[in-house]
């Protein structure tokens, strides 16, 4: 049993990715997740269903679906026991290129991810000395002449081995010489096939889940001028402008991770007999559920809030960082509260709790963690003073 949530006018779109989601049980998770291997026949699936290209406008060949829809999909993915983490980025990455990109970047790209011909699902902003601190990231791009020369790393560059084009974050002026705090960044739109072997070298990290995630090395990287997006100095301003939809998305995705724990967690308490009872019987077991279940509740409130803010295009900073937070805090929770429900069976891996509780942890740290989105609040909700 998945707990749905009653009054919503999205179900057509969500019986369809939960009919597209069957046929990817949990054995085809597990098995992907031993090897670490990626998804290749999920992320095809939904490519062709077009559900990757729910945000992309008609007029690219997308869908052209508001917030709420694609917050929907994205939902459904996890609630139905899937990894959108494989793909997600493909959904709202080609934001930064919608909005701030030249009408021939945009001709020449959109239709082609909004297709699947090209996947843009690699965003390279971390890098493993500035961390969090965006503005002091290293990677520098040098105008040459009709090019630009790249050097530098990022880290945490997730799904670079299955992307073909990425989102790149450098600096394009000195830090000392940029006329204020955030200018002097640009972004760059990567054709990574391009340049693989000559000047960019892809590692894949191991982590504690199957992420695809890597680290990519820059050396003397020649790339044309015109992957530059928007004005050169411009580019952390058009980074910030996307993060609304991926923090309001990914807190989606938590929502609809913490409603596949407390399906699971309600089924198996209500058939669990120990003592000659149902362990949902016990408060003690019940109780947690039912918490967790209000948790999810009020987030996906939040999500909605959020998601709505940014249809109407009214500003919702404070919202989607708010929905991902607490999409994340009840996705956590929820995931812990599913093992302790299960007892023993929680850690087999044939239950894809384990593999679903390693899979959620990411979300309190990336793509923002919890501190960073307090400090947010405490800043620009609440006029507190800036802390770092
Ligand atoms: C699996 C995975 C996938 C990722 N995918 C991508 C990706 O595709 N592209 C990309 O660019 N990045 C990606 N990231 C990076 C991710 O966004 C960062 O890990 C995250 O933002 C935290 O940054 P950090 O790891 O550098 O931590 P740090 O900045 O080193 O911070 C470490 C801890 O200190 C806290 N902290 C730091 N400064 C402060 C402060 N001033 N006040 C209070 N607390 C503070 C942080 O909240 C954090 O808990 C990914 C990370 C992981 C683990």
């Amino acid at each position: 049993m998945t707990p749905n949530t009653p009054n919503e006018d999205l179900s057509p779109i969500r019986e369809a990715v939960r009919a597209l989601c069957a046929g990817f049980p949990g054995e085809y998770w597990r098995a992907l997740d031993r090897e670490r291997a990626y998804p290749e026949e999920f992320v095809a699936a939904l490519t062709k269903a077009g559900f990757l290209a729910a945000l992309i406008p008609e007029e690219f060949g997308g869908s052209g679906l508001p917030m709420s829809a694609a917050v929907a999909i994205m939902e459904e993915i996890q609630a139905s026991g899937c990894n959108g983490a494989a793909c997600h980025a493909q959904m709202y990455t080609m934001g930064t290129v919608l909005r701030h990109g030249s009408a021939e970047q945009k001709a020449r790209y959109l239709p082609r991810i909004a297709r699947g011909e090209l996947r843009l699902q690699a965003f390279g902003v971390t890098e493993p000395s500035s961390g969090t601190d965006t503005l002091g990231l290293r990677t520098t791009a040098v105008r040459d002449g009709d090019h630009y020369v790249i050097n530098g790393q990022k880290i945490w560059t997730s799904r670079a081995e299955h992307s073909d084009l990425m989102l790149l974050l450098a600096r394009t002026t000195p830090r000392e010489q940029a006329k204020k705090r955030t200018a002097g960044l640009s972004v760059f739109l990567i054709d990574m096939r391009a340049v693989e072997g000559k000047g960019l070298t892809i590692r894949p990290i191991r982590t504690m889940m199957n992420h695809a995630t890597t680290e990519v090395f820059f050396e003397n990287m020649r790339v044309p001028a015109d992957n530059l997006i928007g004005v050169e100095g411009e580019g952390f301003r058009y980074i910030l402008s996307g993060m609304n939809a991926e923090r309001i998305l990914i807190a989606a995705e938590c929502i609809g991770d913490a409603k596949w724990f407390i399906g699971k967690a309600a089924a198996y308490a209500g058939e669990r007999v120990v003592f000659g009872r149902p362990i949902g019987q016990n408060q003690g077991v019940q109780f947690p559920i039912a918490r967790a279940y209000i948790n999810m509740r009020a987030a996906e409130l939040m999500v909605r809030e959020a998601a709505a803010l940014y249809e109407a295009g009214k500003d919702c900073g404070a919202e989607a960082n708010m929905a991902k937070h607490l999409a994340a805090e009840a996705s956590w929770a929820a995931a812990d509260m599913c093992v302790q429900t299960h007892g023993g069976f929680g850690f087999a891996e044939e239950f894809d709790i384990e593999r679903k509780f390693r899979e959620t942890r990411l979300y309190t740290v990336a793509p923002i963690s919890t501190n960073l989105i307090l400090s947010y609040i405490a800043e620009h909700v609440l006029g507190l003073p800036r802390s770092y």
